[in-house]
């Protein structure tokens, strides 16, 4: 009963930004909602496509079990699922097992991306006995080469990251559980692109493989030229259009800060920090109200953030037709599925 009422409290709040979002509320009554938490920025990989491998300058640390179960237990209020990871691999936190089973057990979904190869069987476990909703597992080659040139050295072993993914499977199955339900997803990019279709093919057929995904392409808060340069498509989203983050969700950096997006790989557009504020005093804070109101009046050049990003999502906003236009007009979600014309 508890969980019901819980979900129906989280649906709401989500209806009540969506109306401030529309009609552009700087000042929202909802619960905070929190989009991710990054469990630690540690990763071996060095992907070509991620700010995290040429621009990060922040300490590489790991979230303490203490601050995740206060954001947990802030957050439950508003948030439905979160994203367990941001700028790094939570795979490597050591307690990954635990904080998965504390979101769960308090009625909030958790999801995660990964790299297969650090999918050891001590992990394995973690993750399915933990209760974990979904992982999203990114293999970016078919061989070895490719996956490399995408994601480093650490990712040269194709055929080991296939086999722990093997393993979750069959692990999942002596388990007889049907989570965490498993996305194989590759970045469609200059060089992986020649091997999409035959990835597609061979993992399409692979049993236990829920889904396979050709995610689009995304370059961040667009001012890294290597990000850049390695797009293959013009961005369709409409400049003109109003993101929607602000209003809609934050995310928690290890140390506790808290960021608009998940784009903020630096901690440039810090919100404030867990660790002197409650996540309601920032969700309400002066910081947050002043992004909303620089993003309403499309007053972006000062956020270096926002100024240059081309992957903002949300809908035209401002329209009597609300709801109607939230989802006749929506714009695909960050990174989302890459779709041929
Ligand atoms: S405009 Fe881009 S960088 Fe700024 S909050 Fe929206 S998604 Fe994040």
């Amino acid at each position: 009963m508890e969980v019901f009422l819980g979900n129906i409290g989280r649906k709401l709040n989500r209806e009540i930004l969506q109306f401030a979002y529309n009609w552009q509320i700087i000042r929202p009554v909802g619960k905070p909602v929190v989009f991710q938490i990054e469990l630690t920025n540690h990763c071996p990989m060095t992907c070509q496509m991620c700010p995290r491998t040429h621009a990060m300058e922040r300490p590489l640390g790991y979230m303490s079990a203490e601050t995740f179960r206060r954001i947990i237990d802030q957050a439950t209020q508003g948030t439905s699922g979160v994203f367990m990871h941001h700028f790094g691999d939570s795979l490597l936190h050591p307690e990954l097992r635990e904080l998965i089973r504390y979101a769960t057990d308090r009625g909030i979904r958790t999801y995660l991306s990964a790299n297969p190869v650090l999918l050891t069987k001590q992990r394995i476990e973690a993750l399915v006995d933990g209760g974990l909703h979904e992982i999203v597992l990114s293999l970016d080659g078919l061989t070895s080469e490719t996956s490399q040139a995408v994601r480093g050295r650490a990712a040269r072993n194709v055929e080991l990251a296939e086999r722990r993914v093997r393993e979750l499977i069959s692990y999942r199955k002596q388990r007889g559980s049907k989570s965490p339900y498993i996305i194989l997803q590759i970045v469609r990019q200059k060089q992986n692109v020649h091997e999409i279709p035959a990835w597609l093919e061979k993992w399409q057929k692979v049993p236990g493989v829920d889904r396979v995904k050709v995610k689009s392409y995304v370059t961040w808060d667009g001012t890294q030229e290597e990000i850049n340069s390695l797009r293959l498509d013009p961005s369709e989203i409409d400049s003109n259009l109003v993101c929607d983050k602000p209003w809609t969700s934050i995310v928690v950096l290890w140390d506790g800060r808290v960021v608009p997006c998940c784009f903020d790989y630096d901690g440039i557009n810090s919100l404030g920090s867990l660790q002197e504020q409650s996540l309601t005093e920032i969700w309400h804070g002066e910081r947050l109200a002043a992004l909303r109101e620089a993003h309403k009046k499309g007053n972006l050049s000062n956020i270096k953030l926002c100024a240059n990003c081309t992957d903002k999502e949300g809908y035209p906003v401002k329209r009597l037709t609300y709801p109607l236009n939230r989802f006749t007009q929506s714009q695909s979600g960050i990174g989302d599925e890459w779709r041929q014309e």
